[in-house]
Order: C-alpha cells, then structure tokens, then sequence
C-alpha cells in the first residue's frame, strides 16, 4: 500500500539519493531542509514515516524527534547519523523515542530502501520478512564487497588503454575500447553504489567519444582531462569501497559465508520435528537448496506467504494423515501458489495415501528417514514441475557483475534468472533455457544489442518475447534505436532497482496474460481444447520414448441441461467455474487439466497406476458433489459428474484412439446411472462381475 514519507535533511545530495528508492516503491515522498520545514511538512501532510537525518541545520537530530514526539505524533521514525560515531552516542535514547530503525551515513540506498520497506511490513509475517531481507542484503553487500575489490584492477586495466590510445592517435581501436571499459565501469560501479565513480566514467566515456571529431592539437587538453578523472576515479573508488566495506563489517556474516552463491531453489519443508528439519536443512546447503522451515501449519502457510516458493515437502503424520493433505489444499489455494509441487514424506506409505496424495496433488512421495541423495532427486524434481510456473529471465550482459546484480534482484522476486556474458551464444542459450523475457545490454564485444534484437525478431519463436534493453547510452538516437529494432523498452543504466523490478514485472504480466488469453478458458480457468492437445502430444511423445504409461480422463457434468433450465444459466456458468477450480487444485502441478467444450472437461495424468488415478478422480468427485452451489434465486442444490478414464498403451496407442477409449467408458458411466467414474470396458465389467468380483 503506498505510504507517505517524509525526508528530513540538510544534506540535498542524500534526499536525492532516497526519494527515488522509496518513489519506485509506490511511496509519496516529501521532502524538507531543516527541522522547521519538517515540522511544517507533518502538520501539512501526516506522513507515515520520516526519515531523520541528523544533525540538521537548526538542531540535532535527536532534538528534532523529541520536539515531534512530545506534540503526540507517533509514527515510524527512522535515525539517519551522520557517521558511526553519532550513531553510538544516540543510540541508548533512540529506545525512548520509539525509533526500531536507524542507520549511520554512508548508507546504501537500496539496502536502506529494503530495511525501511520492512517497518511497513504487518506485525504478522514480520519476522519472516525480515528475514528474507537479511538473505538479500547478505547476498547484495557480498555482491558490492567483491566488486569493491576487482575494481582497483579494472581501473588499472582502464589507464592502460587511455595510456596506449594517447600515445597513437591512429589506434582507434583502442579508444574504442576506452570509451567500452568505462562504460562498462559506470554502468555496474554505479548501479552497485559507486557513484562517483560513475560521474568520473561517464565523463571518459563521453570524452573518448568526442575527442575522435577534434583536430589533433586540441586532444592533448582532453586527455589531460580524462588522466584527471581516471585518478580521481581511483581515489574516489578506493574512498567508496572503504564506505562500502564500512557497512559491510557491521555484518559479519557476509564474511563468514564467503563467496555466497545463489541457492538454485527455496522448498518449504513442514514436519514437527525440530532434529528433522535441522537434518534437512544441512543436508539442503550442501546442494544449495534454501530450506524453509516450519513447524505448524500455521507456520507453514505464514512463510509460503512471505518467501517466493519453488516446492514444499510435507510431512505426514501416520495417526493423522489429513492434516497434511489439508496444509497442501491450503497452500495452493494462496495467491500464485495453485502451482506449487508438492511432496509428501511419510514413514509408512498406505495405500489410501496415495489416493489422498495424488488427490491433494502430490509428484512425489519420500520415506522417513531419508537419504541425501532422494532429497535432492526430489528436489531436482520438484523444481523441474515449479519451473513450468516461474517466470524465467534471461539476462545477456558482458559485464558479469552487472549480470549478477540484476540476477540476484529478480531472483529474490522467486523469478528463474540465468546470466549469459557472451552474447555470440545467445541462440544455444536460449534453446536450452527458453526466456519468458529478455533483459539485453547494448554495447558488448563483437555485436550489439541492437542487433541482437533484431536478429531474433526474425525467428518465429521469439517474436513475441519481451526485450528490455539495460544501456548507458541515455541519447534520444539510441532509445529511437531500442524501439526500431523491436525491443519494448528501454532502462538507463545505472539502474535504480525499484525501477527495474517494477518494469520487469509488469511486462511479465502482461505477457502471460497474453498467453492465458490465447490458452485458457475464462469461465473454468483450464486449458482450451488446442493448448490441451498440444501439451498432450507433449505427455505421448515422453511416454513414448522413456516407455510409460500416462492416462486421460473425461469428464461430464450430469444432467447439466437441467441445471440450466432449473436454476439458470448463470448458475450452471458457476459450476463450471467451480468444477474448474476444483480440478485446478487438485491432483499434480505436472498433471494437465483442460475444458474439453460445453460441460466436458478433460485431464491427463502423467505415470501413475490407472486404478490410483480412478480413486483419485473419484475422491474430486466426491468433493464436487459436497460442493454447494446456488440457483440464480438462491437456492442451494448440487451437482455430480461422470467420467471414463482410458491409459497408453493399453487403451490405446494415439490420442485419437485413447479419447475414443475414455468417451466409451464416459457412455458407459451414464448408462449406468451417472455419478460414477468407469475405466474398463463394459465386457471387463461384466466379466469381473461374472467372475464373482475376484479373478
Ligand atoms: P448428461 O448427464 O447426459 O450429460 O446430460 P446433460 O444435460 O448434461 O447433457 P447435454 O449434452 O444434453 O446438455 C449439455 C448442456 O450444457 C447443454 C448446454 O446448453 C449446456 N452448456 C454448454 N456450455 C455451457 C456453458 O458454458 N454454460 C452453461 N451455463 N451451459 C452450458
Ligand atoms: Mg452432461
Ligand atoms: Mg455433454
């Protein structure tokens, strides 16, 4: 929800640094000068929030609550010091003020941007939010510590070639790579917090470009000038790394863990036992797999609802079973969770909880105690189901550091996030990793991103993808360019973070939301007929070559001309919306559910036993059955449906002849009096009758 805040602070350099972190965030910024202005501005606007920076002009820092509190104004406060040593004098009385948050200058302003975010944050879920903020400002400040140390090197390496391109007026190419490398250098330093190293960069950069047009005698000048800022680039890199290693050693833990790699996925793993858990998550960090864990179910569904999910592993507790079941119907009726893979671990596996299992959606079931090498088939797995959900964003930038920074942004939003630094093999990268969308620097060795773009609006497969060009060149002609080639849109580097999440997001949406448009039924939320088929192919073509079974199901509303013509058309548009979620929700993320036409609905279940899927099936129609649904006047009445299931490849060896199967068996279902799921042939039936029931 978007919040007023108020900056208070002499310092109009720092103001300009924070408002646009806290503006990308949605938030109203107001800003003032000095403690009169930023009494006026409460009285004027009631912020939610200020942020104090201390000392201001006309008083302390400290002095300035004091004055706000005693008047009775009670919001969140948050302490700006001036350096580390005003911070530890304030800090015994800032308890006294009612001030949770404070900081000391320099600070990093997304980081900052986070912590303040986090005051925001409902007393529920709270702890777990701040949580999953010091994951990222760990990861973030070891991204920033190992840059501050590459980056006297790449200074270095940056006055070679000034060295060599001054001495030869001819060798273009090297000023070429001048006007390359400090582009490069203020594109990632700056987006990183090395700011002033980015003014110098853009400086050089902006020089090499004009000095090629001067007569000769008038290039001595501007190189004197780019020799000057390189140094001060150095110098000041070297005072901005010390800033950053500053806050950085306030945290020891981003020192105790090293290079931090990204864990390739975060699962939930609920169970009561606390040794448990404790075993997971070890087992968990060494194959970088983040575990989550919880305790209760309430616990459970607090974290799904804070931290980005891939998979949660459930336990099932023998003496009740349901628990469990219910936890994963209720996770993924949250928001962006119908998708989520589920797991179940159960120490004696009988036979009714796979029916209830395969019901409540499970891929896969673990015994107790497990090995390490099942969690992390499960979890491989697992994520393999997720990825089908997640968003997946390919990054292609020459400058790794910028690759990861930006990586390690959309990753903390649960987006799939590979970085690609060459981009000669986008192609192959592509084909492997097929991109829901494409973040794509412009100037990098070899080719341009431009061409890049245009290059793969020429292929069929991508002409729809969404580009967004991440470049220093802020002209009018590059972004004329941007769109000319066929990219969507265009974000200046040094990215402001807010500003990229938010573009990324909303062109992901709108992107899927296209796609849904074009694949799913409105009504029932299912796949249509032609998505259907075409992922169905998908399922025979598998079970074709690694040789297993899969089976399909159709399903048909009961007498549902009567529904209509009883209690209206709009209720019986509300049973199949209902049916739909239903279907949704329950059975495997990997299993495929689709709205066949009219009241025919159509599901596909990859490799389990067909009488496990038919008892499945049956428990969702006994479900539909409890569901109550009400007339257009009001009235409550029910529905059923009936079903004929038919599996490759016994049933059949082609879609055709598999559909043929299961529609068969749907007749024989409502000959027989409908409310029944069928997935033998009328003569099986008989002659398992005849034969007394037994064989
Ligand atoms: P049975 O048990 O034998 O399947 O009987 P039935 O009445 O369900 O079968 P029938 O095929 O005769 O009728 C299907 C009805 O479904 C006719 C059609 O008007 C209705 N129908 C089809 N699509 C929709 C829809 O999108 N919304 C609503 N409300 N009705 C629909
Ligand atoms: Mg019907
Ligand atoms: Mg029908």
């Amino acid at each position: 929800m978007a919040k007023t805040i108020l900056i208070v602070d002499k310092d109009q350099q720092f103001r300009r640094l924070i408002a646009p972190i806290f503006e990308g965030r949605g938030h109203k910024v107001i800003q003032a000068e000095n403690g009169r202005e930023g009494k006026d501005a409460i009285n004027e606007s009631l912020p939610d929030l200020i942020v104090i920076g201390s000392p201001l002009s006309d008083m302390t820092g400290i002095q300035w609550v004091e004055d706000v509190r005693k008047i009775g104004h009670d919001m969140e406060i948050v302490f700006v010091a001036n350096d580390k040593s005003e911070l530890s004098e304030v800090k015994p009385v800032l308890k006294d003020w009612n001030i949770n948050l404070s900081a000391s200058k320099p600070l990093i302003p997304f980081v900052f941007g986070a912590q303040v975010e986090c005051q925001f944050a409902s007393e529920k879920g709270a702890d777990a939010q701040k949580q999953k903020l010091k994951d990222f400002e760990t990861m973030f400040l070891a991204l920033v510590t190992k840059y501050a140390r590459v980056l006297p090197e790449k200074l270095t390496a940056l006055a070679q070639v000034i060295a060599k391109a001054k001495a030869d007026s001819e060798d273009t190419e090297s000023l070429e790579e001048v006007r390359g490398q400090a582009h490069k250098i203020k594109g990632t330093g700056g987006s990183l917090g090395f700011k002033k190293v980015g003014e110098h960069m853009a400086f050089i950069e902006n020089t090499a470009i004009a000095i090629a047009e001067k007569p000769l005698d008038e290039r001595n000048l501007m190189w004197a000038e780019i020799d000057r800022r390189l140094v001060e680039a150095q110098i000041d890199g070297e005072i901005e790394a010390r800033e950053v290693m500053e806050v950085v050693s306030g945290k020891d833990e981003v020192e105790a863990s090293g290079e931090h790699q990204p864990a390739m996925a975060r699962i939930l793993v609920v169970d009561e036992d606390q040794g448990f858990l404790q075993i997971v998550e070890d087992l968990g960090r060494e194959r970088l797999v983040e575990i989550v864990k919880a305790t209760s179910q309430a616990e459970a569904l607090e974290r799904a609802a804070v931290y980005p999910l891939d998979a949660a592993l459930i336990n099932i507790v023998p003496e009740s079973p349901e628990a469990g079941f219910l936890l994963a119907r209720e996770l993924r009726s949250l928001p962006g969770y119908d998708n989520l893979p589920l797991a179940f671990i159960s120490g004696d596996a009988l036979a009714k909880d796979f029916v209830e299992g395969a019901h409540a959606g499970a891929s896969l079931y673990l015994d107790k105690p497990f090995e390490s090498d099942s969690l992390e088939k499960a979890v491989h797995h697992l994520v393999a189901i997720r990825q089908g959900g997640r968003s997946r964003v390919l990054v292609c930038d020459d400058d790794e550091f910028f690759g990861n920074t930006v990586a390690l942004v959309l990753r903390n939003e649960g987006m799939i996030v590979r970085t690609l630094t060459d981009p000669n093999i986008i192609l192959e990268t592509m084909q492997e990793f097929p991109p829901d969308m494409l973040l794509l620097d412009v100037m990098m060795p070899g080719i341009t991103g431009f061409e890049v773009c245009r290059m793969l609006r020429t292929i069929p497969r991508w002409q729809d993808l969404p580009i967004i060009f991440l470049t220093g060149q802020t002209g009018v002609e590059a972004r004329v360019e941007a769109f000319r080639c066929g990219g969507d849109d265009y974000l200046p580097k040094p990215v402001v973070n807010e500003e990229l999440l938010t573009r990324v997001k909303v062109r992901l949406d709108r992107a899927k939301m296209l796609r849904e448009r074009s694949d799913k039924d409105t009504i029932t939320g299912l796949l249509l007929r032609r998505a259907f088929s075409e992922q169905l192919s998908a399922i025979l073509s598998e079970s074709q070559r690694v040789k297993t079974n899969f089976s399909i199901c159709l399903l048909d509303v009961d007498h549902f001309k009567k529904v209509n013509d009883t209690h209206g058309h709009l209720a019986g548009d509300t049973v199949l919306a209902g049916l739909g979620q239903l279907l949704s929700r329950r059975f495997r993320v990997d299993d495929l559910r689709g709205r066949w036409g009219g009241e025919e609905f159509i599901l596909a279940f990859r490799r389990e036993k067909k009488e496990i899927i038919h008892k499945a099936v049956t428990r969702a129609l006994e479900e539909f059955r409890d569901t109550a649904f009400f007339s257009d006047e009001g009235l409550e009445f029910h529905c059923s449906f009936s079903g004929g299931l038919a599996t490759y490849p016994d049933d059949g060896e082609s879609i055709f002849e598999l559909i043929q199967a299961s529609d068969k068996r749907l007749y024989i279902a409502k000959k027989a009096g409908r409310n029944l799921i069928v997935y033998q042939d009328e003569s099986e039936v008989q002659s398992v009758t005849a034969g007394g029931g037994g064989h």
